[in-house]
């Protein structure tokens, strides 16, 4: 099964992306942690990639889509994955169609997680990641069980840097602006499902298994 999660930064794309992953047993590939990984080794993609997104740019699609065209075709792939994060542009949505046709494959699924802007601050002021196993956790809706500590790895959770209100505001138009055109562009292939992504992460994960088959 080949997932795609549409939403606005925030709307819980990543959060609803590991369960599928879980459930699927399929791998969750976010092109987010990959950056953030590089990031934080240091290397020459994470020093290029951490200057978009610190100002709540998109990474160039020169420097992403073939990131994401290697990754599928890796052999945990076989079965499908959950992209979370990708395509974020018409052309890396052209890039993946474009890969997978050559393998004779195509998409099965784009969710949207629907979520109003007016929530999107708040959830992403109260968002604490783990830089080193990828969990996510919100202070109020989904707190870890020691304040400030992951439950998966004990690591210390930190505001990730592109969470400040200000670089929210500007990823919010970036998305408007260059990734909501995806929910035309899968609703004409015919494989986008919309899920109400205010509701408790249990619902959105309960009406995402009703689409996607238990
Ligand atoms: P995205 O991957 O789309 O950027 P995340 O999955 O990281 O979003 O979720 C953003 C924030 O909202 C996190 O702090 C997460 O814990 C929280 N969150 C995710 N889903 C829900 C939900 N259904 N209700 C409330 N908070 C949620
Ligand atoms: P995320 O973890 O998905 O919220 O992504 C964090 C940041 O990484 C984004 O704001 C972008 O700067 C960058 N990024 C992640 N995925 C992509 C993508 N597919 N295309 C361009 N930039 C991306």
């Amino acid at each position: 099964m080949k997932i795609i999660m549409l939403g606005a930064p925030g709307a819980g794309k990543g959060t609803q992306a590991k369960q599928i992953a879980g459930k699927y047993n399929i791998p969750h590939i976010s092109t987010g942690d990959i950056f953030r990984a590089n990031i934080k080794n240091n290397t020459e993609l994470g020093q290029k990639a951490k200057t978009y997104m610190d100002q709540g740019l998109l990474v160039p699609d020169e420097l992403t889509c073939d990131l994401v065209v290697d990754r599928i075709q890796q052999d945990d792939c076989v079965n499908g994955f959950v992209l979370d994060g990708f395509p974020r542009t018409i052309p890396q949505a052209e890039a993946l169609e474009n890969a997978l046709a050559k393998l004779n494959e195509s998409m099965d699924f784009a969710i949207d997680v629907d979520v109003p802007d007016e929530n999107i601050v708040n959830r992403m002021s109260g968002r604490r990641a783990c830089l080193k196993c990828g969990a996510t956790y919100h202070i109020v809706s989904i707190p870890p069980k020691k304040e400030g500590v992951c439950d998966n790895c004990g690591s210390e959770l930190v505001i990730r840097d592109d969470d400040k209100p200000e670089t929210v505001q500007k990823r919010l138009n970036v998305y408007h602006e260059q990734t909501q055109p995806l929910i035309d562009f899968y609703s004409k292939k015919g494989i986008l499902k919309s899920v109400d992504g205010t509701q408790p992460m249990d619902k959105v994960f309960e009406d995402i298994v009703n689409i996607l088959g238990a």
